[in-house]
């Protein structure tokens, strides 16, 4: 059965902690905040302030590998589909969509396609 190309599954992903994003889907829609952290592998980012979930801990109790010492709630931010956010261009300040180029130098960039501005990606991701 013929299915087209086949689907590649690996994300090169745009945003790296530290860029700042435009919420335009879910229930925090037209929510901005930086980039926390990226879970290239889920196709998930998480957002500061954005995506606030509440998780309910009793004393002692331990999950996720960190044990509470206190019982209570905790706010957290949780990760987002990354198709749910924008870039917002850090040189015309507006939500973009981006494509991306191959600077002289070889290195890899994204543009805005509304100032055509350059913005070079270092990969940070791989710091994580
Ligand atoms: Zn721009």
């Amino acid at each position: 059965m013929l299915r087209g190309k086949p689907q590649v599954n690996r994300h090169w992903l745009d945003l790296a902690p530290g860029d700042n994003v435009l919420v335009i889907a879910g229930k925090d829609r037209g929510k901005q905040g930086e980039v926390l952290r990226t879970l290239p592998d889920k196709g998930q980012i998480v957002v500061k302030g954005v995506n606030i979930l509440k998780r309910h801990t009793k004393a002692g109790q331990s999950r996720g590998g960190t044990r509470a010492i206190q019982g209570g709630v905790v706010d957290f931010e949780a990760p987002l589909n990354y198709s749910n956010v924008m870039l917002v261009c850090p040189s015309c300040n507006r939500p973009t969509r981006i494509k991306h180029t191959v600077l002289e130098s070889g290195k890899r960039a994204i543009v805005c396609r509304h100032c055509d501005e350059p913005y070079e990606r270092l990969k940070k991701t791989e710091v994580q």
